[in-house]
């Protein structure tokens, strides 16, 4: 008999699995946040990650209507941010101004241009 431990582990697995087909069928292959084609992704062997909205150090639950699924990008860059703040960083990258490669410069920029606005 397989240990314990193994069994919930495959058990986690295929669950986790199975939250991400019903969420990639929701958001239309889409990343919940940037909108990117998740299927691209995939292709290069990049799973999509399940992110919580309200991020559970913030009260969120594991509940389906608290799941989405991101690309890696959203993923390592979202972190403990709930979907307002983090969709509010984005804004940016969202409306075509900078790429997602540049929007944390472009960010700070613009939280250093705030600050010094009495000096400008
Ligand atoms: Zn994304």
């Amino acid at each position: 008999m397989p240990a314990l431990r193994f069994v919930f582990k495959e058990m986690a697995k295929t669950f986790s699995q199975t939250i991400k087909f019903i969420l990639f069928e929701k958001q239309k292959g889409q990343c919940a946040y940037c909108k990117c084609d998740l299927m691209k992704e995939i292709h290069r062997n990049i799973l999509p990650g399940i992110d919580h909205i309200i991020p559970i150090s913030q009260g969120g639950n594991d509940n389906l209507e608290n799941l989405c699924l991101v690309c890696k990008w959203c993923n390592s860059v979202k972190r403990n941010k709930n979907k307002d703040d983090f969709l509010k960083y984005i804004q940016p990258y969202l409306e075509g101004k900078v790429s997602k490669k540049d929007l944390r410069e472009y960010n700070l920029f613009l939280k250093l241009q705030k600050k010094f606005k009495h000096l400008l």
